[in-house]
């Protein structure tokens, strides 16, 4: 799946810039700096495929991926949230916008929630969460940057943080530990995204 091509597609400010539903699709999202780009060119093996989500401009918005040729899945990286400088309207218009699109996107397989290994779930990361539950969107919970923890620290933290998922209806049981800097679960990550695809 990974192998083929991987092309940026496009950047949609609102859903009436989104690809038709023609695809299946899995999405990325998490915090600002949470270390979202990175793993998705580590995830794909390449280098500076998600620089363009990070641009001026782009952050706030869904930026599509096609894999494959011909195509057979897209990646979705969603928007930063929680960026402490952000004014209460780019919030709002975030809310809006990953609400709008979690609930009328049916090819939409699953939504990979990246969070900090380090910093565990923030309010703005269980707002989320509930939003996937209201819109029964599938998620599973990534920790990102675990190469800053010790192992016993990692092993603590995702027990910890899988019992609080755990009242959470579309959440997946398991927390997948990962690092870019290490490698350390990639290829889980790669396996959950095709298993996801279906
Ligand atoms: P984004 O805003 O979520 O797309 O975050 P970036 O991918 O731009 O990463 C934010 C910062 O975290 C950068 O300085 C990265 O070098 C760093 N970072 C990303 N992944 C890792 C990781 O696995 N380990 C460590 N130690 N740092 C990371």
């Amino acid at each position: 799946y990974f192998s083929g091509p991987i092309d940026f597609l496009k950047s949609a400010p609102t859903l009436e810039h989104i690809p038709e539903a023609d695809l299946p699709e899995v999405a990325f999202a998490g915090r600002s700096n949470v270390g979202k780009s990175t793993l998705i060119n580590a995830l794909t093996n390449r280098k500076g495929l998600a620089r363009a989500s990070n641009t001026p401009g782009r952050t706030q918005e869904l930026n599509f991926f096609t894999v494959g040729d011909p195509p057979e899945f897209r990646i979705v990286d969603m928007p930063g949230y929680g960026f402490a400088k952000a004014p209460p309207e780019v919030a709002k218009r975030w809310r809006h916008l990953i609400n709008d699109f979690l609930r009328g996107r049916p090819n939409l397989k699953r939504v990979l929630l990246l969070v900090d290994a380090r910093r565990g779930f923030r309010d703005i990361d269980i707002e989320l969460m509930k939003m996937l539950d209201e819109a029964a969107v599938s998620y599973e919970v990534v920790l990102t940057k675990s190469d800053k923890l010790k192992e016993t620290q990692l092993a603590a933290t995702t027990e910890a943080m899988a019992l609080q998922a755990k009242g959470h209806a579309a959440a997946h049981p398991e927390i997948l530990a990962t690092s870019s800097q290490t490698g350390l679960g990639v290829d889980e990550l790669r396996k959950a995204v095709i298993q996801a695809i279906g």
